[in-house]
């Protein structure tokens, strides 16, 4: 196997991922991955479970598709960041349960937790909504995501991108609980906002989270 077909292989099993931990169902979402000068995609319109790693397809920066299968019908969204956010290695939709019922209210998801953090801001924002598949909706997106790795999609979705597929899937599992936990604490009234200067805290912490770290304070054996 070559690596554009282990690549082909994994990206089919990350969306096969979000359709098993609910995240996704039937046709809905998609997952892409960069590739050489483009990006692999899923193809529109069938479920991960119909699908094989040969009908992943295949395109270029210009949105030029190969192979017989039609791409992601969001096949620019997922363009559109690979070409303005060179660390992006890929991108995530899902049309998950709790970022759904919060899109559908089209409003933006408070410091409600440090967490939020982890998308580089200090909320997560909700991009205008437009037609699916639509270049419209592929710039609200872009916009939504200024300086943040995870949106909402308007009455739609989710959208978040990582530096390979196993980051982007870990952040879409980590926003949908974060949505989660949003609705909840909604239910027993609205919740304590963190302050700007508690948010600033969390997100200088999470620069180097996760990062072998020198001068933290932490001896070493
Ligand atoms: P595709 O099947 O074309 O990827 O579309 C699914 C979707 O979520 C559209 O927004
Ligand atoms: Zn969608």
């Amino acid at each position: 196997m070559n690596d554009d077909a282990r690549l082909a292989f994994r990206l089919l099993e990350v969306s096969r991922a979000l359709a098993a931990q609910g995240l996704n169902v039937g046709a809905s979402g998609n997952v892409s991955v960069r590739c050489g000068d483009g990006f692999l995609v899923t193809p529109s319109g069938l479920a991960p479970q119909a699908c094989e790693a040969a009908d992943m397809v295949t395109m270029t920066m210009t949105g030029d598709a190969r192979g017989a299968l039609a791409p992601s019908s969001e096949w620019r969204i997922h363009r559109d960041i690979y070409a303005s956010v060179p660390t992006a290695g890929a991108v995530i939709h899902a049309h998950s349960p709790f970022a759904i019922a919060l899109a559908c209210q089209r409003a933006e998801i408070p410091p409600f937790h440090y967490m939020i953090a982890r998308f580089g801001g200090d909320t997560v924002r909700c991009a205008a909504y437009a037609t699916f598949g639509t270049e419209a909706l592929s710039r609200h997106a872009l916009a939504a995501l200024a300086g943040r790795s995870a949106c909402l999609l308007a009455n739609h979705g989710m959208v978040v991108y990582g530096q390979d597929l196993d980051d982007a899937l870990a952040k879409a599992v980590e926003l949908e609980a974060l949505c989660e936990q949003y609705w909840r604490t909604c239910q027993i009234g609205p919740p304590v906002l963190l302050t700007a200067a508690e948010m600033d805290e969390a997100l200088a912490r999470f620069r180097d989270y996760g990062r072998p770290r020198r001068g933290d304070g932490v001896r070493r054996l």
